[in-house]
Order: C-alpha cells, then sequence, then structure tokens
C-alpha cells in the first residue's frame, strides 16, 4: 500500500503523522511510504531522518494526497486538505467531528473511509489512541500549574515542593483516571501535598494501592470538594463523562472562598471544562485571573510538547496502520469490533451513531 504523510498545516501544529521509526517498521512489511517535505521539522525530525528510514520525500501536499491510498495525520483535515481527499482512500487521524458540520459535510462529500483515532476503543471499552494524549495532558498539567503558582503569572509565588522548614503546596486533583493518575504521579514526585478525588471505587482502589499513601484518595462528594478548596493551591481539572459535558466541579462562588493566588488548571476545557469560570485559552497566552485565582485552560496541551506527543501517540497508532496496510481496511476492521468502532464515515454515509444522531443523518 502507499501511506502518505502530509504537513500539518493547523495553526501551531507541529506534531506529524509517522515518525521514522514507524515508517521503517511499514516499509519492512513491503508498504511504500511518501511524505511531505519538512513534515517533521518543527520537532527535529529532518526529511534525511525519513529517506533514511526509506520514505520518499515529496515537495507538496496535493502530490501526498493524490499517489497515498492511506493518509496518516494528527489533526482533522483542513479545508484546503478536504479537497484533496479521493473516493475510497483511508483517512487516519484525529477528526473529532461531533462540534464540525463543514468537516462532516467535506468528507461525506470526498467519499473516502474516514477512521477517527478518537473513536477507536480496545477490549476494555476504553479509548486506546486518546489515552497518550491524556497522558502527556496529565503530566504537562503539574508543570503548567507550578509555573502558574509563579508570582510573575499572578499566583501565591508558591514552589510545589516547599522546601527544608517550608511546608509544600497543595495539589487537589479531580479526576484520578488517566489524566489525573499522571498528574499524581508528577506531583508526588515534585514532593507536593497531593489529594486526588473519584467517583469510582475500584480507580480510588488502584490509586491508593499506588501511592501508598504518598497521595490521599478520596471520594470525591460535593462536601469533599467545598472542604478542599479552601485548602489547595492548585486544582486540577481531570474529570470524564463519556459523551457528556464536564459538569462545573468548582463552581464561581468557590473562587470566593478560595486563597488568592491559587492556580486552576482545566484540563478538561476540551469537553467544556469542569470549573464554571474556565474559557479556552491558547499556549500563546494561556492564563487568565478571575476573583484573585489564576486559571490555565489551554484545549491542545500536548502541542507544546510535540516531540514527545507525536512519538507517544506513534507508538499507540502504529499496530492499526500496519493492521489497515497489510489487511486492507476492510479484514482489519471486521476483525477487531474496537478498531471499527473508529470508523466515521465510508464512501459517503455517516456510520458512527452519535454523530448521525448529532446531525441528524440518518439512511
Ligand atoms: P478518564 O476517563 O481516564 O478519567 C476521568 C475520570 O473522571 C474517571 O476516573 C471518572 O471516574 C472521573 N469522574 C467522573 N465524574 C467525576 C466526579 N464528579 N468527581 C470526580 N471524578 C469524576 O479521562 P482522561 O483521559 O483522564 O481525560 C480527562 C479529561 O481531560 C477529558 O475531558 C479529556 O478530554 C481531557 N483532555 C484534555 C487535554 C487537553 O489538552 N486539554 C488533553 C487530553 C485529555
Amino acid at each position: 500500500m502507499i501511506i502518505g504523510v502530509p504537513k500539518e498545516i493547523k495553526n501551531h501544529e507541529y506534531r506529524v503523522g509517522l515518525i521514522p521509526a514507524s515508517v521503517r517498521e511499514l516499509i519492512s512489511f513491503g508498504h511504500q511510504v511518501v511524505i511531505e517535505t519538512n513534515a517533521g521539522a518543527g520537532i527535529g525530525l529532518t526529511d534525511a531522518d525519513y529517506k533514511a528510514a526509506g520514505a520518499s520525500i515529496i515537495s507538496n501536499a496535493k502530490e501526498v494526497f493524490t499517489r497515498s491510498e492511506m493518509i496518516i495525520k494528527v489533526k482533522e483535515p483542513q479545508a484546503v486538505e478536504r479537497t484533496m481527499l479521493h473516493e475510497g482512500q483511508i483517512l487516519f487521524t484525529y477528526l473529532h467531528l461531533a462540534p464540525d458540520f463543514p468537516q462532516t459535510e467535506d468528507l461525506i462529500k470526498s467519499k473516502a473511509i474516514c477512521i477517527a483515532y478518537e473513536t477507536v476503543t480496545d477490549n476494555k471499552g476504553t479509548l486506546p489512541l486518546l489515552a497518550p494524549m491524556s497522558e502527556v495532558a496529565g503530566r504537562m498539567s503539574i508543570q503548567a500549574g507550578a509555573q502558574t503558582l509563579e508570582n510573575s503569572r499572578g499566583g501565591r509565588g508558591l514552589l510545589l515542593s516547599g522546601v527544608p522548614g517550608v511546608e509544600p503546596a497543595r495539589v487537589i486533583i479531580l479526576g484520578g483516571g488517566v489524566v489525573g493518575s499522571n498528574a499524581a504521579r508528577m506531583a508526588v514526585g515534585m514532593r507536593a501535598d497531593v489529594t486526588i478525588l473519584d467517583k469510582n471505587i475500584d480507580t480510588l482502589r488502584a490509586l491508593d494501592a499506588e501511592f501508598q499513601g504518598k497521595a490521599k484518595v478520596i471520594y470525591s462528594t460535593k462536601e469533599a470538594i467545598d472542604r478542599l478548596v479552601v485548602q489547595a493551591d492548585l486544582i486540577i481539572g481531570a474529570i470524564l463523562i463519556p459523551g457528556a459535558a464536564a459538569p462545573k466541579l468548582i463552581t464561581a462562588a468557590h473562587l470566593k472562598m478560595m486563597k488568592s493566588g491559587s492556580a486552576l488548571v482545566d484540563v478538561a476545557i476540551d469537553q467544556g471544562g469542569c470549573f464554571e469560570t474556565s474559557h479556552p485559552t491558547t499556549h500563546a497566552d494561556p492564563t487568565f485571573i478571575i476573583d484573585d485565582i489564576v486559571h490555565y485552560c489551554v484545549a491542545n496541551m500536548p502541542g507544546a510538547v510535540a516531540r514527545t506527543s507525536t512519538f507517544a501517540l506513534n507508538n499507540a497508532t502504529l499496530p492499526y496502520i500496519i493492521n489497515l496496510a497489510n489487511k486492507g481496511y476492510k479484514k482489519a476492521l471486521q476483525d477487531d469490533e474496537g478498531f471499527l468502532k473508529g470508523l466515521n464515515i465510508m464512501h459517503g454515509k455517516v456510520t458512527n451513531k452519535e454523530i448521525a444522531d448529532t446531525f441528524n443523518l440518518h439512511y
């Protein structure tokens, strides 16, 4: 199969669909890889690296799209890229179609086979191609929170760890899933005073077993949140209710109860946020202050550490890409029920129930 990787064109997107190691794996199975020149330049992956792995370098995106039977990307195709897709071509990338009717319409028109990373499930029912980005965002949330607590950002001027003789900062993590547990590992590693809240008893048990008392693990109720909010220096929002907007666990009234200069990092902002006062921000201007509480609400946190994110994403996507290339999309999807859940649009029809329901596209 000929597999194509265009350079990402979304604003400030430096990730790339395939790393050279993935190219080499695909070529070892007898496939060809064509990659747009400078596709990995933003994260230090040069054309020479890709050539050494066996890829052909192509000077423009149009030719990559024209020549390829399968396109591997990171972000949803932008309007100009959507015009380059052709009938029967496989597109494997993040799509996030539910809030995006123009994209949905264009992908229907393209008659391509559109498989979305974010709806692929594994045999535990979890989302294996979203998990690496949650790991990155979770770990990064403590780094972001630590900076947000600095005076220059309007924070309380606290060092997370404290120093000998000065107590550490209190970090409250709402949600102990992939984001929350990774945040907790970093916060505990930095010697903060860490408390994790979740509603799932099995999750609480697993966190308790992992942290052995180095983090407190509390059942999430309104009472617990009210009690902990007043003590917190940094709160991480890491809630997910699948298929629903995040609940507003921290309200505007809570801000008035908090210590001045405390920080909120709302990782769940891509699902609407779990703090009432959150609104999405960018890496260029990541924070804003309401009632003396500094909010960090960047919706695409992994984009700031694009090299780590690209490698983490490739580790997760490569087995699926190899299956698509080796077996063809029909057999690859038939053989794996969870992979089939990734199919969003095929031959001009929406195949994902939630997206069909959202746009009332039933056939
Ligand atoms: P996850 O499903 O692994 O974890 C979510 C956790 O929230 C679960 O353990 C669940 O039990 C818990 N939860 C649900 N309701 C709760 C409540 N009322 N109180 C306490 N806990 C509750 O999800 P995840 O992968 O950790 O993702 C968390 C959020 O981070 C999602 O909204 C995801 O979209 C977002 N995210 C954002 C970025 C970004 O760049 N901003 C990147 C990756 C993920």
